[in-house]
């Protein structure tokens, strides 16, 4: 009997930062290293965006500004097993984990995963600060006008509610 047994996709929304050396390189190989990877399937990929680097005091624009763009993929791996992934991506591209909210070359984020919800230290979903992200609302908004953050709605609704600071 041949069995064919179809592998089941999800939806994924990957966020990409860089705030130094040279981020265009940068973004273009992870974006590259992503759509290589076995499992993964790039679907969208908006325009990166120039935007001032978030410590844990909020806004330092004395640090080096960051590249930001958000990716959307379809892929056949679990949560956890995309994470890995990404954090190869990271590695590979000089990524030096020294300080929690520190500059770094690459930072590859799991903002949604099929709109999974989950409170797991080592893997939040939705990414637990994309909310009032606004370099992580507006990309996506870009590549999915009836984008829908878990837990939180319409994510056309959330970048108006950045504009109007309600
Ligand atoms: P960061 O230094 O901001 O890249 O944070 C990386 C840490 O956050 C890792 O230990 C991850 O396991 C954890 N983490 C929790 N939720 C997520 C998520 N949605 N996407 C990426 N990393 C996550």
């Amino acid at each position: 009997m041949n069995v064919q047994l179809r592998q089941i996709t999800s939806r994924a929304v990957i966020a990409v930062g860089s705030n130094l050396g040279d981020r265009t390189a940068t973004f273009a190989a992870a974006v590259r290293a992503l759509a290589e990877a076995d499992g993964i399937e790039v679907t969208a990929i908006s325009t990166p965006i120039d935007t001032v680097a978030v410590g844990a005091d909020g806004e330092n624009p004395a640090a080096p500004a960051y590249l930001n763009a958000v990716v959307l993929i379809r892929t056949t791996l679990a949560p956890r097993a995309l994470l890995a992934v990404l954090n190869g991506i990271e590695h590979d591209n000089g990524r030096v984990r020294a300080e929690r909210w520190g500059d770094r070359t690459l930072d590859l984020d799991i903002v949604d995963y099929a709109g999974m919800q989950s409170s797991a230290p080592d893997l939040t979903l939705p990414h637990p600060r994309a909310f009032e992200r606004s370099f992580v609302l507006r990309p996506w908004l870009e590549v999915d006008p009836e984008a829908v953050l878990a837990g939180h709605g319409r994510v056309a609704d959330l970048v108006a509610g950045l504009d109007t600071g309600s």
